[in-house]
């Protein structure tokens, strides 16, 4: 079946009238931190014109503020700036004429991060270091001049339009509800009031650009609020934004102070299509959907279901940017598939870093990291099918290295075989087809159920041997570790080891929260279930109520298991997971019930249980099991006999370093040595 009988929907184009979309992918907008880099825009170039080349019909780009109030990052308010951005059209629309690139207009009101945001009134958010000042009525009228003139601007810099964002808890969103909408004037009061502000920006930047220019309004078709939008109040805004000419209504879900997560792994995948679907059926604009649509089968039944026209895809696009392609040549096994982790993307994001992909660590430094063909093809002997040395096995063959990968275990993957394990991350499952299908593609050798010694190493004269090892979980010394209550993590997660009702776990790291989530769940994923996810998250997708959360409390079946997570530092507990999705890993084991207690001892554990110190207090805590997941130390016993045998080795990934390894430092460290290997 050829890929447009298999995609009908995906693959047909879009007919805005003055103009038409090839396909119906399109690369959300995200901020890479790029745009506020040394010869950013030269990179950002690159970046945009490889993931034309790779088959999207249009593409957003990150943020950029109409003025200096709007943020601290780029704007787009003169013609210096008009020519940086040329940078990024002249090189996506020479990649591929027929992709549309738009560019978003950011004002960040309330989050804009300095002292001298703005905001329909002064209300902090509870995620802003500063308390905006209220706009006078002066004040909202340059607002939207500014951002009128910086769709001018994009006009002149090559864009094929502009996307508004009026969602997020920025300051578009903050003149829609009333919490953050005190006003009493024309800008604020009866919703009619409230929407004034949207409404003006859309009907001026359409009478300023004229009509053959995209022009997209990103609405927060459910805002994830207390008290926030009613369905009623977003099909009316939704009506009028209609009304002043734009081409496109885009769909967000939620501001980022919400407390419900919408695009972390362990939301469902298309959760939140149906929401748009809804409003799709009263309008007649076109509508982009998004969240969790990470491969080419989930958009097109989104798009068959009519839940949208459009299908926005974000990081998997930083995942992999060829996904469009893949899908048009039938070859969608071998798509990188975005994981939804954050750990490369918004987590860096949230931290002022430039922004990467865990999968992809070339996302975003494609002038930097490339895989190019080797002068030489060298016989290349790789130990360990962790993410490591899978990673350094795909990169060094694809460049043309004669590789033969070495796995102790049955089975590729390393540590991923338990994170897939997990509920909630059964996305792993995703990045373990994907190196499956290169080990088959890039002809590397693979021998399974093999430990490796250096004799054998030594006998196979290879020009490179790397030990990708990975780890031993550390065993801490506390008199009783022998005993049976004693499990480790990986006999818990695998299942080799029974668990009692009442639990210790020793160590909150990573893999403590993910043990306590395996240990405490009853039934079916949520993360595979959108009835669950929503019970969980106390989302009521059917009747909308305000804000699609409002008076609704999350409703969590857990196994009846009483479980303490433990750790010595004196920090909160939970605080070394990642920025954006630590907090919902932390809410939702507490409502499991989990206890967490940070600043312990260890003193015992025998017949009576784990004794402890928790502050100046002595505790006996009675349980039946105690979880040992205290963290990691170098598997290197290969390496050390390679050495003292006079053989040359590289290590990568936890061979190399186990404090604080993810896969994505490992996945990067292997990357980066067999570009130049
Ligand atoms: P490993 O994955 O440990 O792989 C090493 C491989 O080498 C193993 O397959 C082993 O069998 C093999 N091997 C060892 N010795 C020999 C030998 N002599 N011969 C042949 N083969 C050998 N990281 C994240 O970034 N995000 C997450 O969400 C995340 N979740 C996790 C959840 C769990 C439950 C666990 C356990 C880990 C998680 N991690 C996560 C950590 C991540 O999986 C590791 O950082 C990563 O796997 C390290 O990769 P590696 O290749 O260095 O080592
Ligand atoms: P970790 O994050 O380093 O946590 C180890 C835990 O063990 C800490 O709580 C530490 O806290 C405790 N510990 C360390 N030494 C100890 C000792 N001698 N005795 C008792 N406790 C000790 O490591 P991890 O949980 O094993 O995870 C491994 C890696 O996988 C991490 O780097 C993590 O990033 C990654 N991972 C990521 C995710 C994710 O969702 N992003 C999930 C799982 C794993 P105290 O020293 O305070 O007690
Ligand atoms: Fe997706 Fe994780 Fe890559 Fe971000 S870092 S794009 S969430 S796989």
């Amino acid at each position: 079946m050829s890929a447009l009988q298999k995609y009908p929907h995906l693959f047909a184009p879009l007919d805005l009238g003055f103009t038409t979309i090839k396909n119906r992918v399109l690369m959300g907008s995200m901020h890479t931190g790029l745009e506020e880099t040394e010869n950013g825009f030269s990179r950002m170039a690159a970046y945009f014109a490889e993931r034309a080349r790779g088959g999207v019909g249009m593409i957003i780009t990150g943020g950029i503020s109409p003025n200096m109030e709007g943020g601290r990052g780029a704007k787009l308010s003169n013609s210096d700036e008009v020519a940086e951005h040329r940078l990024i059209t002249e090189a996506v629309h020479a990649a591929d004429p027929d992709v549309k690139i738009c560019m978003q207009i950011l004002h960040m009101g309330p989050l804009a991060g300095h002292e001298n945001s703005v905001a329909p009134s002064a209300v902090r958010s509870r995620i802003a270091r500063h308390t905006p000042h209220a706009l006078t009525e002066e004040g909202i009228e340059k607002q939207i001049a500014d951002i009128v003139n910086c769709a001018i601007c994009a006009k002149e810099a090559g864009y094929d339009g502009v996307e508004v964002i009026g969602s997020a808890g920025y300051l578009v969103s903050t003149f829609l509800v009333e919490k953050t909408n005190r006003r009493t004037d024309r800008w604020g009061g009866s919703f009619e009031n409230r929407m004034r502000f949207p409404v003006e920006i859309m009907r001026r930047i359409r009478e300023a650009v004229g009509p053959n220019f995209i022009l997209i309004f990103r609405i927060a078709a459910m805002d994830m609020l207390e008290g926030g939008m009613s369905r009623e109040e977003i099909l009316t805004l939704a009506r009028e934004i209609e009304k002043t000419g734009v081409s496109i209504i885009s769909t967000h879900f939620t501001w980022h102070e919400a407390a419900v997560p919408t695009i972390a792994t362990m939301v469902p995948r298309a959760a939140f299509t149906g929401v748009t679907g809804r409003l799709r059926k009263e309008l007649k604009v076109p509508m982009i959907t998004s969240n969790r649509i990470n491969m080419p089968d989930v958009a097109e039944e989104v798009l068959t279901k009519g839940h949208a026209d459009i299908i926005s895809m974000a990081r998997p696009m930083l995942a992999d940017p060829d996904l469009v392609l893949k899908t048009l040549e039938g070859r969608e096994d071998e798509i990188n598939t975005c994981i939804a982790c954050n750990q490369a993307c918004l987590d860096h994001t949230f931290t002022g870093m430039e922004v990467s992909c865990l999968v992809n660590p070339r996302a975003c430094h494609e002038t930097f990291l490339n895989y190019e063909p080797s002068e030489t093809r060298k016989k290349i002997a790789v130990v360990g099918a962790g993410p490591a040395g899978l990673a350094y096995a795909e990169v060094a063959a694809g460049r043309g290295h004669d590789v033969t990968l070495y796995e102790a275990s049955p089975e590729i993957g390393g540590q991923f075989n338990l994170a897939k394990r997990i509920p909630g991350k059964e996305e792993f499952y995703e990045t373990l087809r994907y190196f499956g299908k290169m080990i088959e593609k890039r002809n590397i050798t693979l021998h399974l159920n093999t430990r490796v010694s250096a004799d054998m190493l030594l006998k196979g004269e290879y020009d490179k041997v790397i030990v990708a090892t990975g780890i031993s979980p550390r065993v801490p010394e506390i008199e009783g570790i022998t005993h049976p209550k004693v499990a480790g993590y990986i006999d818990v997660i695998t299942g080799k080891k029974p668990v009692g009702r009442k639990v210790a776990i020793m160590g909150a790291g990573g893999i403590g929260f993910d043990v306590a989530e395996k240990i405490t769940h009853e039934g079916t994923s949520a993360s595979l279930d959108i009835g669950i996810f929503a019970k969980e998250w106390g989302i009521d997708f059917e009747h909308h109520p305000r804000g699609g959360v409002t008076g609704i409390e999350p409703e969590v079946a857990w196994a009846d298991r009483e479980v303490t997570l433990l750790q010595r530092k004196t920090t909160p507990v939970g605080r070394g997971l990642g920025r954006t999705t630590g907090w919902t890993h932390r809410i939702a084991l507490a409502r499991r019930g989990v206890r967490m207690v940070n600043g312990v001892e260890y003193l015992k554990i025998d017949d009576d249980g784990l004794h402890l110190m928790v502050g100046d207090e002595y505790q006996v805590m009675d349980v039946d099991t105690v979880i040992i997941c205290a963290g990691q130390t170098p598997l290197r016993d290969l390496y050390d006999d390679l050495i003292a045998k006079g053989q040359s080795a590289e290590l990568v990934g936890g061979a190399f370093e186990a404090m604080e390894l993810d896969a994505k430092r490992a996945i990067n460290q292997a990357c980066h040595l067999a570009a130049a290997v």
